[in-house]
């Protein structure tokens, strides 16, 4: 098993986590990109979102729904925050496991880079 985020989700590697349960684990980034950076992440291996079908459709929603509920309980969710997925090269993806940036803690700037 080469794929460092099923890794992650087994516990094979260290990391810092914030929520898990059957289907999804949620971590803080290793290289924070705002002052609070946690990947919400499937346990089951999906490259990305266009590796994804209707078979998924609930597994991704759950993971919404995850972020939604970390910003709760962090309290960051009334100052508000982004939830984003990058797929494949144009759109920044470095790890080919779906996962789903929660970033809070600061102003976003938009248009994304
Ligand atoms: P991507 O660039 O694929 O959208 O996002 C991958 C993210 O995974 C990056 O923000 C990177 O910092 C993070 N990352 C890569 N390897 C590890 C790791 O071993 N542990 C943790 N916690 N984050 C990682
Ligand atoms: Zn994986």
């Amino acid at each position: 098993m080469s794929c460092i985020f099923c890794q992650i989700a087994t516990g094979k590697i260290d990391s810092e986590i914030v929520y898990q349960d059957e289907q999804v684990v949620a971590f803080r980034d290793l290289n924070p990109q705002a002052p609070v950076h946690i990947l919400i992440i499937p346990r089951e291996h999906i490259t990305n979102l266009d590796g994804a079908s209707a078979a998924n459709a609930a597994l991704l929603g759950h993971c919404a729904l995850v972020a939604a509920e970390i910003a709760r309980a962090e309290g960051f969710a009334e100052g508000g925050y982004r939830l984003v997925t990058n797929v494949g090269p144009d759109g920044g993806q470095s790890v080919d496991h779906l996962h789903f940036h929660l970033l809070a803690g600061r102003r976003m700037h938009w248009p994304p880079g």
